[in-house]
């Protein structure tokens, strides 16, 4: 059968309960030094495995090996004083959390993630994808006491992502995508210093570079701001056009469940664009029908090939054996639609 168009996951995915804590977004790493190493490779094999077995193309390692996609870049990075905790409001105020605070200048100490990028690597034959955490995202999950502005602070953030980014391609990754879900929150602010952050980071890359941009998680705290938005959700308007005028290849926006105006795919006639065709709630599985009629609204914006069918986000913080199921009704769908789309020629 021919296939018109890939899919993917937003990313991240749910720890095995031998590894962490579940469904919680700061789980606590249930074992340690060795044994945690073996255990995370495990883990990550578990959902590579369960990736390919759903038919997905694009493959990534979950997120297994860190606790918080900002923090596990975070934790090697000096410059962060980890005991000078601040309670800050994150993504415009939806969340109040104790951060750690810059207090010198951030030098990254040597590779982050390259262990892992490699892991995951060395155990699939299909493309990879690896998630790194925004700019500007960065610097709204950290306190400043440092440098002049948070803006500031994002630039020299984008430095040592775009040092760590180089390495991970070198180690073969075809796809390094940025998680910026603060582009959400503040569209004016995202639109000046975060699109100038995001160049930064994937400036010459020898891969393909993505963006990841959602409404969050599917926690309590999102679905109530969610539910403030309206009946259509414009963020994406004044975004879309500049990321379409960058260099980043590919978008993962948020769709599925959601009110976001499909046409507003539109405003990114240059780019592939990473559909999200499931939710990420912990209490609605997709049906396979249901990903089909997705990815079927969402092709009457696009070409086929620039079509990547993927989750509305991480799912990170929802059950095991709920992303399990996801992953399956995902691969299906993908499927399902393929048939019809080839019909339909
Ligand atoms: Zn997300």
């Amino acid at each position: 059968m021919k296939k018109n168009f890939k899919a993917t996951t937003a990313g991240s995915l749910p720890k095995h309960d031998w590894l962490a804590e579940t469904e919680t977004l700061w789980p606590q790493w249930k074992v340690s030094g060795d044994e945690l190493w073996d255990k995370q490779k495990k883990s990550a094999k578990l959902w590579i495995e369960e990736q390919e077995n759903a038919g997905l193309e694009i493959i990534s390692e979950g997120e297994q090996f860190r606790i918080h996609f900002v923090h596990g870049f975070l934790e090697k990075i000096s410059g962060i004083d980890w005991d000078k905790k601040t309670q800050m409001g994150i993504r415009n105020d939806r969340y109040t959390v104790e951060v750690p605070t810059v207090t010198d200048a951030v030098q990254r100490q040597g590779s982050v993630h390259l262990k892992e990028a490699s892991f995951l690597r060395e155990n699939t034959e299909n493309m990879t994808k690896f998630t790194l955490p925004g700019p500007l995202t960065i610097s709204d999950t950290i306190a400043n006491d440092y440098y002049n502005s948070s803006q500031d602070m994002a630039m020299h953030f984008a430095q040592l992502l775009n040092d760590e980014a180089k390495e991970l391609a070198k180690a073969g990754i075809d796809i390094i995508q940025f998680d910026e879900p603060a582009f959400n929150s503040f569209t004016t602010e995202s639109i000046d210093c975060g699109m100038e952050a995001l160049e930064i980071a994937a400036a010459n890359l020898d891969c393909k570079t993505a963006v990841h941009i959602c409404y969050g998680y599917g926690i309590e705290e999102n679905l109530n701001w969610k539910k403030t938005l309206g009946e259509q959700w414009k963020e994406y308007e004044s975004l879309f056009p500049e990321i379409n005028k960058s260099s980043i290849d590919q978008i993962s926006l948020e769709f599925a469940g959601s009110n976001v105006p499909p046409e507003l795919m539109r405003l990114l006639p240059d780019k592939e664009i990473m559909v999200g065709v499931i939710g990420v709630v912990n209490d609605h599985i997709e049906t396979a029908n249901e990903v089909k009629d997705n990815i079927i609204e969402a092709l009457k914006h696009m070409d086929s090939e620039r079509l990547i069918a993927c989750s509305n986000c991480g799912m990170a913080p929802i059950s095991v054996e709920v992303a399990r199921r996801k992953i399956r009704a995902l691969g299906l769908g993908a499927e399902l639609a393929n048939k019809q789309f080839n019909s339909l020629l």
